[in-house]
């Protein structure tokens, strides 16, 4: 079968290749593969700045966010033939540490957990895959391709429950809310904002096109430019970009008693005018949280599928702004200024 394999650290080594039929101890329900998301690890697994391959071999299948069509269920996933599911990413370490033992493998301790397409186990990119029914997680079959969209609002989903985990440590009534970033997983924090009956602004540097339509067509207020230029005191801030301007303001405009909850990944960048003890005496004062969130677990799955189970269908369909064919990856991989999710397709839905 045909797959979308890398030699992890290796820049340029990504092709489509023949691989294999799935291995049978790679669990018992068979999957035919119906589109993956592609985001920013797969961007840096390809240019050989992360990613793992699996132990005792050289490359990796990519893939992670994955929508697939069961064609074998096995004996014991509760599942049918033709259901549409997609497959948890992260397993628990091997220790376990006490959080991968209690299924809280979002927030392992030791960093030994593994991880599908990116960290030793082969990921989703390939015609068919296997799966163990435990990390199965079905979806609303009238969501079609759409499901694909289910592995990033997940990592939201965990994110509003740290927020709200942490709000709720005093009394707490949070009405405004700001987005950060109107890529994927903005645009999806700011959907569960809206079905939390929260008032949800969304932040992008861009002045039109699709990510301020489908902020407006939500119900929520766009806004262009930077984060004091918003002019809020917003109850809640979910930081999207990981970039380090826009994160010192967000901890700076936060309202007292406020959550900043910090999704994105950066590095580098120049140093904004603020230093530690600037940060902690304006976090101090004013009873603020920055919580970073990273991952999730079963739970999130299966509370992510009914966030998207809610939706609008048309709405989260233009989510997916591109689709490229298995021999196109290299497109799907390169970065279109209008691109919110991009989807490489390996069949129909
Ligand atoms: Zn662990």
């Amino acid at each position: 079968m045909k797959a979308i394999t890398v030699e992890p650290h290796r820049p340029g080594t990504a092709r489509l290749e023949d691989i294999p039929e799935p291995d049978v101890r790679d669990g018992s329900v068979l999957v035919e593969a119906i589109a993956v998301g592609v985001c920013g690890t797969d961007v840096e697994i390809v240019e050989g700045k992360y990613g793992w391959a699996p132990e005792g071999r050289q490359r990796l299948v990519l893939g992670h966010e994955s929508l697939g069509r069961v064609i074998d269920p096995g004996p014991s996933s509760g599942l049918r033939k033709g259901d549409l599911v997609a497959g948890i990413v992260r397993r628990p370490d091997a220790v376990p540490c006490p959080s991968c033992a209690v299924g809280e493998w979002d927030m392992c301790r030791n960093g030994q957990y593994t991880e599908r397409g990116i960290k030793q186990i082969d990921g989703f990119m390939s015609e068919r895959w296997r799966i163990e029914p435990e990390y199965a997680v079905k979806i609303d079959g009238s969501l079609g391709l759409v499901g694909v969209l289910l592995e990033p609002t997940t990592v939201v989903t965990k994110a509003w429950e740290q927020v709200s985990a942490v709000g709720h440590r005093a009394f707490w009534e949070p009405r405004t809310v700001l987005v950060t970033g109107a890529g994927p997983i903005g645009l999806l924090a700011a959907l569960i904002g809206k079905q939390h009956g929260l008032d949800i602004h969304v932040l992008d540097r861009l002045e039109s096109g699709p990510k301020p339509e489908l902020v407006r067509a939500l119900g929520a207020i766009y806004h262009a430019g930077t984060v004091s230029g918003v002019g809020l005191q917003p109850d809640v801030i979910v930081e999207c970009t990981g970039v380090g301007q826009v994160i010192a303001d967000s901890i700076q405009a936060v309202a007292p008693g406020g959550v900043v909850c910090l999704t994105g990944v950066g590095t580098g960048g120049r140093t904004v005018g603020l230093t530690t003890a600037d940060v902690a005496s304006s976090v101090v004062l004013r009873n603020n949280v920055v919580v970073g969130s990273v991952n999730a677990n079963k739970r999130h799955w299966y509370k992510a599928g009914q966030v998207l189970a809610q939706a609008d269908r048309a709405w989260l369909a233009r989510l997916v702004t591109r689709r490229e064919p298995p021999e196109h990856f290299t497109r799907a991989l390169q970065r279109q200024p209008d691109d919110i999710k991009v989807v490489i397709q390996f069949a129909q839905a």
